[in-house]
């Protein structure tokens, strides 16, 4: 009755093995084994195909000081194999900022890394997979943001940090999944329009009933929409004992009432660890199934982890090849290039993010 992961990726190409040598590739398939903890899906001899190419991409990481962020909804091989930084947007919109590394590798969906362009304009971002979207990123143009303030002018924009550079222009503040609700209420006036997530919307609207009206934008995540209250009351009567119920806050908020819990994927993280740690093993994560692979991973206490995660499918679009075809050779639409102006603008934007949620 446990949590069902989606499959572990095949290699795309047979690997090249002969850059390392037998007992090289064999610790490298002990340590990823030992970090991604789940023997059953991940045996060795999975992680014994993957070692050269992880061996590799970390050879030329150190030779060209390259410096790699991933999101927690990536694979477990890329990140307990290759990643210098794994953590949610917000954390890793300040790590591409401070990385002293004049080349970033950011393994996650094109609006992060447009993000880590326009925190560092200077360095070089790689996007390994510049097909990968995103359904809010892509659901909102700069256009939609400049109607709706002709709608209503002198209104406070703020904007979910997963939009494009040229909509985080338009707006006045960034926010994330983790600072949301601190930074909107910080907002001044009686009125704030906030884009492109409805259901995050909706929260914002709930949480400031009575002090500000909240005008929302009607964008959803496709993979947290998947997800309602009455499946979450469904295995309330499933599991025996006590439940913890922990949601991402860009789900509906018919799920984020019967959630015991909401927070950014870092939050959910640290959160389920820390029940684990009081004897509360029995969990119901309401996310994308990255955030479970770590939390299996990353706990020191064994959980029951109930309930369907959703996979991403543009978080799944990048595979260990990509980022390793990017480090040898980077294709120009893998070179994220953003207008000095739209840079100009969505870094005041993400300043006052910066500012408001410190
Ligand atoms: S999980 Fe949702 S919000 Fe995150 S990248 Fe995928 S579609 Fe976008």
């Amino acid at each position: 009755m446990g949590l069902s992961f989606p499959a572990v990726p095949e290699p795309r190409n047979p690997v090249d093995s002969s850059l390392f040598s037998s007992a090289e590739i064999e610790e490298e398939a002990l340590r990823l084994q030992g970090a991604i903890q789940q023997h059953q899906r991940w045996p060795i001899e999975t992680c014994r195909n993957i070692a050269p190419l992880t061996l590799q991409i970390n050879r030329l990481k150190r030779e060209n000081d390259v410096f790699l962020i991933a999101h927690t909804y990536q694979t477990p091989d890329i990140i307990y194999g290759v990643a210098d930084e794994v953590s949610d947007s917000y954390t890793l919109s300040k790590a591409a900022r401070d990385a002293p590394q004049q080349t970033i590798l950011f393994s996650s969906v094109r609006f992060m890394a447009e993000t880590a362009k326009i925190v560092s304009p200077h360095k070089t971002v790689l996007h390994p997979s510049p097909q990968a979207g995103c359904s809010l990123s892509d659901g909102i143009t700069a256009e939609d943001v400049r109607k709706l303030k002709q709608q209503y002018p002198g209104v406070p924009v703020a904007c979910y940090i997963n939009t494009s550079a040229a909509v985080k222009a338009e707006c006045d503040v960034s926010v994330t999944s983790s600072n949301y609700l601190k930074i909107c209420e910080r907002l001044p006036g009686e009125r704030l329009i906030f884009v492109p997530d409805r259901f995050m919307g909706a929260h914002l609207q709930t949480s400031l009933a009575g002090k500000k009206e909240v005008i929302v934008f009607d964008g959803e995540c496709e993979v947290h929409a998947v997800f309602t209250g009455q499946k979450v009351r469904d295995w309330r009567k499933r599991v025996d004992g006590e439940m913890t119920v922990l949601a991402h806050p860009e789900c509906s908020a018919d799920v984020l009432e019967e959630a015991d819990f909401v927070g950014s994927s870092e939050k959910l993280i640290n959160e389920a660890k820390r029940l684990g740690e009081v004897g509360k093993p029995n969990i119901m994560l309401i996310t994308e199934c990255g955030t479970a692979e770590r939390i299996v991973a990353e706990s020191k206490t064994e959980l029951n982890l109930y309930g369907a995660c959703v996979m991403c499918r543009h978080m799944k679009e990048t595979q260990l090849e990509d980022i390793l075809q990017a480090l040898i050779a980077p294709r120009p639409d893998q070179i994220i290039e953003i207008e000095p102006d739209i840079i100009s603008r969505a870094q005041h934007n993400l300043a006052e993010m910066f500012r408001l949620a410190e």
